[in-house]
């Protein structure tokens, strides 16, 4: 298999920048011989941030750029100024990336929205001057606190979206229909081949606030997993899902066999895909009566369940989406954390495993010997 640029997982090793160490200055001007302590703070260290971004597919973008290592603040200085703040880092990830420790596999966060921004790591305080540490006892500290300590972290990255129900069908099947009726997402619909040329993502609401994602793939043609016309580059995209929703359309000459070469077009790719549970939804059950769809009721293609339905009527939505259920619920691959912690269990090289990290390739800062100075411990008080 031809390797993919649909990159969904990605493991980066982060870093915040260290907080500024405070100064312990004295104010020195001419005609005060012995001005007071005026240290300014140290400026915080960066931060680093994930940031939801539409306009990212997949994580490609992080794979030769994975040392995500922040700005440390700038020291204080005299005349009670404040360092510099360190900048801060916003990766951008595709909407639904969720975020792991690589160490232990726990679950950090995820970003499902447009601008949406997470924490990931925070940067460290800045150190307090020796002005916050003045008391009627010490009127002249000599300390002041250095900054807070950087944090290191290797996080690892992976797209949950397209990991649920994927649409195949030919062109004009009624795929971008249904996503638009059962989800918020607004592909293009026009009936001529190819409207869609990217793949379009959708949360579908189901029972009980449960939600599931549906990605509609451009039409397959005849011959696409020879490389013909656009199906080849969207085929990548159905790897990433759990479940697969054939769609065929009621009006189609000979329903079993549009279906069995959807099928052999994935098998021709991929013959893995075909492990994926599949559903097979007879779109525009609107276009014809009861009578014909009983009569095609019993020329159904044998071994997968299967859906009559209308995205324009809403007739068998419900069921269709019962039924979707069921088959992401009996896929055990569903949950991601846990493939992530059953292939970290294997020490599996599987292909999402693919860049396993190299350590020495990281550059270090060289860490000056500092004392952290806990304000805790001191007996003033001190406001961070
Ligand atoms: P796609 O190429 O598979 O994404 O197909 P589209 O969703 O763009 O639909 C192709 C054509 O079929 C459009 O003209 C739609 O209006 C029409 N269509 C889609 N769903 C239905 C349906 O449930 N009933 C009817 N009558 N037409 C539909
Ligand atoms: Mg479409």
């Amino acid at each position: 298999m031809a390797e993919s640029n649909f990159i969904d997982y990605v493991k980066i090793y982060c870093k915040s920048g260290k907080g500024g160490r405070g100064s312990a200055h004295f104010r020195r001007e001419k005609y005060i011989p012995k001005g007071g302590p005026d240290g300014g703070d140290g400026g915080r260290g960066g931060s680093i941030f994930l940031r939801g971004n539409r306009n990212f597919w997949t994580l490609l973008h992080l794979k030769y750029d994975r040392h995500k290592v922040a700005e440390s603040g700038e020291p204080g200085s005299s005349k009670n100024s404040t360092g510099k703040a360190g900048a801060d880092i916003y990766i951008d990830v595709p909407c639904g990336t969720v975020a792991y420790d690589a160490e232990t596999g726990d679950y950090i966060c995820e970003v499902n929205d447009h601008d949406e921004v997470i924490l990931l790591l925070q940067g460290g305080r800045g150190g307090l001057g020796n002005t916050h540490f003045k008391t009627p006892t010490n009127q002249a500290p000599r300390y002041a606190q250095p900054g807070e300590p950087a944090q290191e972290r290797m996080v690892i990255l992976q797209l949950k979206l397209l990991a649920d129900v994927g649409l195949v069908g030919f062109p004009n099947a009624g795929k971008s229909t249904l996503l638009s009726s059962v989800s918020a997402a607004k592909p293009k619909i026009a009936n001529y081949p190819f409207t869609t040329l990217e793949p379009s993502l959708g949360i579908v609401s189901y029972r009980d606030h449960k939600s599931f994602v549906m990605a509609d793939i451009p039409g397959i043609i005849e011959g696409a997993a020879e490389g013909r016309g656009l199906g080849l580059r969207f085929l990548r995209h159905i790897e990433r899902n759990s479940v697969l929703l054939f769609l065929v359309p009621a009006d189609a000459d000979d329903i079993t066999r549009e279906y069995e070469i959807l099928l052999s077009e994935l098998e021709k790719y991929n013959p893995e895909l075909l492990e994926k549970n599949r559903v097979l939804g007879i779109s525009k059950c609107d276009l014809i009566d009861d009578e014909l769809k009983e009569m095609l009721s019993e020329h159904l293609p044998e071994g997968v369940k299967t859906v009559f339905f209308s995205s324009v009527s809403g007739q068998g939505l419900q069921l269709l989406k019962d039924t979707i259920w069921q088959a992401i619920v009996s896929d055990n691959r569903h949950d991601v954390s846990n493939i992530v912690r059953k292939n970290m269990r294997e020490g599996l090289s599987a292909s999402f495993l693919e860049d396993d990290f190299d350590m020495d390739s990281i550059y270090f800062e060289e860490e000056e010997d500092e004392e952290y100075y806990d304000p805790d411990e001191t007996d003033v008080e001190v406001d961070w």
